[in-house]
């Protein structure tokens, strides 16, 4: 049996990524979707053979709690819409996969977690890179201190946007810049590499390049996290220009990949030599990984559930306030 998915928000992300990866994976397939559009509705019925019963708008979509064939929803929607449609779609009784960040603040992540502890469904972060090999391999180095411990990682994602009338320049809607889109993954990255929590957390804003441009939202963020073992990490995120690196030294050796944490394929090596994995689809190794899980009824795996969310939202605010603060922001 393969699980049925519907995807909510059919925007590039679901355009480009998943629906594709949804043609590939053996546990889900593309079984419905949620659109405001109906001109995207009628071209996705068609591309996919979606039949016109798990076709649903953001006003119908409580109805799929009759619909059997829909077991998972996916919340592919900007960020602040998240928590609406993710705690919707539990209290529908199913399962849910929301995007990263998983929601603006960590009382929304909470809200969601109990959400779907009440509907007794399980809740996924689009945490695509946990199921990404040269990821999984790097998880390995660092945690299993394959070169010694870690000392300092150097982490970052930046991209040059463009478009600056899209939801993600509007703070109200993202949550911030560059740092709640891609930064994220710079945050997961100091954490996977050393399987350790950061205890406080110093940041800075760049002054701005293009004022207008970045009226809403920060253009460039820097931040530094200290970890309970003494390993420090560095990152920088923007919208400004491209950086894509994950970079670990330890003790006796280094270790990095770069790029890091795109669609791939991702390039790694360490102070030995190149880091050599199977090249695989994201999307579809991350939808088939959390609905193996789902369809055997085990627990999902703690790291892309939505307590791992909350935790990289709470991050993601830490940071803010150590940029706005100036202040080292301590973390219980
Ligand atoms: P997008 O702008 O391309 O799509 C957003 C969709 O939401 C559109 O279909 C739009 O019509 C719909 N929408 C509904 N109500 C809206 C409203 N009020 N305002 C704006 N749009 C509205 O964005 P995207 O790139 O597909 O990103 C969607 C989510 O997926 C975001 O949370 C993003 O962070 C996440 N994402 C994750 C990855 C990943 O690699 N895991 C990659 C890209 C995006």
């Amino acid at each position: 049996k393969k699980l049925g998915i519907a995807l909510v928000g059919l925007g590039s992300y679901s355009k480009n990524q998943l629906a594709p990866a949804l043609q590939q994976t053996q546990h889900c397939r593309l079984a419905g979707i949620v659109t405001g559009t109906p001109a995207k509705a009628t071209e996705w019925t068609q591309k996919y053979n979606i039949p016109a019963k798990n076709v649903y708008d953001y006003k119908t979509f409580d109805r799929i709690i009759d619909n059997p064939d829909i077991d998972v929803v996916y919340v592919v929607l900007p960020n602040s819409m998240h928590a609406e449609y993710v705690i919707r779609a539990a209290q529908a009784g199913k399962h849910v996969i929301c995007e990263k960040p998983m929601a603006i603040t960590e009382k929304e992540c909470q809200a969601m977690i109990d959400a779907a502890r009440k509907a007794n469904k399980q809740l996924a972060v689009g945490y695509r890179l946990h199921y990404e090999p040269f990821t999984q391999e790097v998880m390995r180095l660092g945690q299993q201190k394959v070169f010694g411990p870690v000392k300092f990682v150097e982490a970052s994602d930046a991209f040059r946007i463009g478009d600056p009338s899209q939801w993600r320049m509007k703070k109200s809607m993202a949550g911030g810049g560059a740092l709640m889109d891609v930064g994220i993954y710079a945050i997961q990255g100091a954490r996977y590499v050393t399987g350790e929590e950061p205890v406080s957390v110093t940041a800075q804003f760049s002054p701005k390049t293009e004022p207008e441009k970045f009226k809403d939202v920060e253009e460039t963020i820097f931040w530094q996290f200290r970890f309970p073992s003494g390993a420090v990490s560095t990152s920088t995120s923007s919208y400004t220009a491209g950086v894509e690196r994950l970079y670990a030294s330890c003790e006796k050796g280094w270790f990095e990949l770069a790029p890091a944490f795109g669609y791939g394929p991702l390039k790694g090596r360490t102070s030995k030599g190149p880091i050599e994995m199977p090249v695989v689809n994201h999307q579809a190794a991350h939808m088939d990984g959390v609905c193996k899980d789902l369809l055997a009824g085990k627990t999902l795996p703690n790291h892309i559930t939505g307590e791992e969310g909350k935790r990289d939202v709470r991050l993601l605010q830490a940071i803010y306030q150590a940029a706005e603060t100036g202040r080292t922001i301590k973390l219980a």
